[in-house]
């Protein structure tokens, strides 16, 4: 049993931090999973009973398409895979425009395209999307181009709802605050020299926090579990915060 038992979920961005822990409690919860990273080297020992691993890049449109034929047709799909620029309106490249929104945004599209007739022959499915609360939520400082992509995903998870709403499909995003994932380390690293060392840069990321901790990737994962399971078959359309108080 599990509270996803019987479903067929397609997870990107799997390799680590929140898609990670998300195909684990998918797993977990009985689900049978697809888990996806570019990175195949990520994958090595995320296979498992339950959980199939396959390499992903999901900017490649079609492997995209020839990946969820081959593995579909999915009852879920949880749309993870983004990148966090640190930039500001000025010093934001065209390059780095550019692949934020093919990344962010351009490949949720494309993989909720791939998925949905798929759902939509089996009579319903949940789409769920990898938001932010920086975007449409607030305003945060250095991430022009990163908060114009989750406040982009936040629009389009609304206009999927919407047309899907009456054949069975769900579609929503959660807006995590500051989650402790490899890539936070990175942006953490990349701050250092800033803030007069790593220790204290890490204290800043984690001081803006209202709870005065970051949240774990599991803790992300809980949220997205219960946005794709039957039992929030009522939810459909959010942009849910969880943040742990931060943009209160
Ligand atoms: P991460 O950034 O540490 O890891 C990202 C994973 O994505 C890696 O395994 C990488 O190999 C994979 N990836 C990168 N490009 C890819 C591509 N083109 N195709 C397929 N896979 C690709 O993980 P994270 O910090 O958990 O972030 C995951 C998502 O959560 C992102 O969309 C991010 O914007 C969002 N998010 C993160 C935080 C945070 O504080 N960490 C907060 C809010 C939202």
């Amino acid at each position: 049993a599990g509270r996803l038992a019987g479903l067929h979920c397609f997870v990107t961005a799997a390799g680590q931090g929140i898609g990670r822990a998300t195909a684990l409690a998918y797993a977990a919860e009985g689900a049978t999973v697809v888990a996806t990273d570019r990175d195949a080297a990520k994958l090595a020992d995320l296979a498992r009973p339950g959980i199939t691993v396959q390499a992903l890049d999901v900017l490649d449109d079609a492997a995209v398409k020839s990946t969820i034929a081959a593995h579909g047709p999915f009852d879920v799909v949880f749309n993870c895979a983004g990148f966090v620029h640190q930039n500001d309106v000025l010093s934001c490249t065209d390059a780095e425009w550019d692949f934020a929104f093919a990344l962010n945004v351009r490949s949720q599209w494309k993989v909720i395209q791939a998925a949905l007739p798929g759902m939509l022959g089996q009579g319903g499915g949940a789409i769920v999307n990898m938001a932010s609360a920086a975007g449409s939520v607030k305003g945060v400082a250095n991430r022009f181009v990163y908060g114009a992509t989750k406040a982009a995903v936040v629009g389009m998870t609304k206009s999927v709802a919407a047309d899907y709403v009456a054949k069975g499909i769900r579609c929503n995003c959660v807006c995590p605050g500051t989650v402790d994932t490899p890539s936070l380390g990175e942006r953490i690293a990349a701050n250092a020299q800033a803030a007069g060392g790593l220790e204290a840069a890490r204290a800043a990321f984690v001081g803006r926090q209202a709870m005065g901790r970051l949240s774990t990737p599991e803790e992300i994962a809980a949220l997205v579990v219960y946005l794709s399971a039957p039992e929030s078959a009522f939810v459909t359309a959010q942009a849910i915060v969880i943040d742990g108080g931060w943009t209160n």
